[in-house]
């Protein structure tokens, strides 16, 4: 397999769920933890041609990987997407909990329930039942790593109309301090990553042109990051041998956009 970067000995052959696989930031973490040696559970949902696309481009390099089809905005969908996944592998030791999304830009003074439950449904509720889910099959391995997902506006209210989104993804961040405590007693390190702005489909859906150029002038990099930016900070919390004394951290890649 062509190795972009270095190779990191402890990941090779670990079987991690990564969900949201099939786009943007979790589609370069599947070739990533392919590229490590790591059978990926590749969850997708809505984006069939993509997600077959990239699972035969994995198996392609010589990768493996399992296709695992799952609404995340259903948290029993995603608990059965991790059960699923460890019975392809017969394992499991590792879940990146990607998917995720603002559904739509929504000011608190027009908020609605329904919004409410969307938001909160997709990118809470199904993040703590996928991680309940994982946490048996984790525990028969002797440890593993639970890495979420949260953003840059969980820390500073978010951009206009994102402020539940950024609430929701602040109430993740909180979620794995507390699951970083209890876990770890089973040798689980639980952590999570905050992207700053990155250029995937998120943005194309969500941003104008003249919200990315008014945020571009924020970032003191000079420069929106790329899905690739993301990667090695996924790896090293992955890696025991990188991270080992790391546990309940969040991790900002943003290009000093905040520094918390
Ligand atoms: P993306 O839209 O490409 O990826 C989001 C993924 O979640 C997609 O694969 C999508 O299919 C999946 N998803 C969304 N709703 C789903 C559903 N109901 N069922 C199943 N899957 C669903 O964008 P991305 O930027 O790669 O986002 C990845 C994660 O990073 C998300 O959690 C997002 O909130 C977070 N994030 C992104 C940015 C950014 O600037 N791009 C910043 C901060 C946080």
């Amino acid at each position: 397999m062509t190795q972009t970067i270095a190779s990191i000995p402890d990941l090779q052959g670990k079987a991690v769920l990564i969900t949201g696989a099939s786009t943007g930031i979790g589609a370069a973490l599947a070739r990533a933890f392919a590229d490590q040696g790591c059978s990926v559970g590749l969850h997708y949902n809505s984006s069939v041609e993509a997600a077959e696309k990239l699972g035969e481009e994995i198996r392609a390099a010589g990768g493996k990987v399992t296709l695992v089809r799952a609404d995340a905005t259903s948290a029993s969908a995603m608990a059965g997407a991790v059960e699923e996944t460890a019975a392809a592998f017969g394992r499991l030791d590792g879940l990146i909990n990607n998917a995720g999304g603002m559904v739509a830009r929504l000011d608190y003074a027009d908020m609605t329930e329904e919004h409410y439950d969307a938001v909160m449904d997709l990118n809470a509720r199904s993040v703590l039942l996928a991680c309940k889910a994982a946490l048996p099959h984790l525990k028969r391995q002797g440890g593993g790593f639970i890495i979420n997902t949260t953003s840059i506006a969980a820390r500073n209210g978010a951009s206009g109309g994102a402020g539940l989104y950024g609430s929701s993804k602040a109430f993740i961040s909180n979620v794995t301090r507390g699951m970083a405590k209890e876990f770890i007693a089973h040798n689980i390190r639980a952590n999570a990553v905050a992207p700053g702005i990155v250029l995937t489909p998120f943005h194309e859906r969500y941003s104008s042109e003249a919200q990315m150029q008014a945020a571009l002038r924020t970032i003191p990099q000079g420069r929106f990051g790329t899905v690739e930016d993301c990667i090695g900070t996924y790896l090293f919390l992955a890696s025991e041998r990188l991270s080992p004394y790391i546990i309940g951290q969040t991790i900002e890649v943003n290009g000093g956009q905040l520094m918390p």
